[in-house]
Parts: structure tokens; C-alpha cells; sequence
């Protein structure tokens, strides 16, 4: 943490649980996950940094959308 996040700095303590400061991970397959373990919901407009699970290499969903493209 550091500090810096506008959003806290803007709410109230109460307000936090609007957004997440964890990483969410978008998968192509399986349902996003976040790295917060406290993560109320992970959805994007809760995130500030979201990334795509292809970028991580080696999710399930990067084997299964292969198979897809080499299938059509
Ligand atoms: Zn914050
Ligand atoms: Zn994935
Ligand atoms: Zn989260």
C-alpha cells in the first residue's frame, strides 16, 4: 500500500468496498478471479489493474482457447 489510491483518499472508510485493490485476473473461460482473497466482487469497474490470464501463460483458459482455434 501506498497510499496514493484516490479513491480511499476521496471516501469515506466506509466507501472502500467499492472498489478493490487487488489484481483482477480476466479469464477467457472460467469466471474473472481476483488476488485479493477479500475480494467482494470481482468485476472490472472495481479494479484498477485487470489483467488477461494469457498474459499469466499458464491458465487452463489459454489451453482450451487454443484447442478452440486449432479445432475451426
Ligand atoms: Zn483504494
Ligand atoms: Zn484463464
Ligand atoms: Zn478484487
Amino acid at each position: 500500500m501506498n497510499g496514493t489510491c484516490t479513491e480511499c483518499a476521496a471516501g469515506p472508510e466506509n466507501d472502500r468496498s467499492d472498489h478493490c485493490h487487488g489484481t483482477l485476473i480476466r479469464h477467457e473461460v472460467l469466471a474473472f478471479e481476483c488476488t485479493d482473497p477479500q475480494c467482494a466482487s470481482p468485476v472490472e469497474v472495481r479494479h484498477r489493474l485487470v489483467i488477461d490470464c494469457v498474459e499469466l501463460g499458464d491458465c487452463a483458459c489459454t489451453v482450451r482457447a487454443t484447442e478452440f482455434r486449432q479445432a475451426s
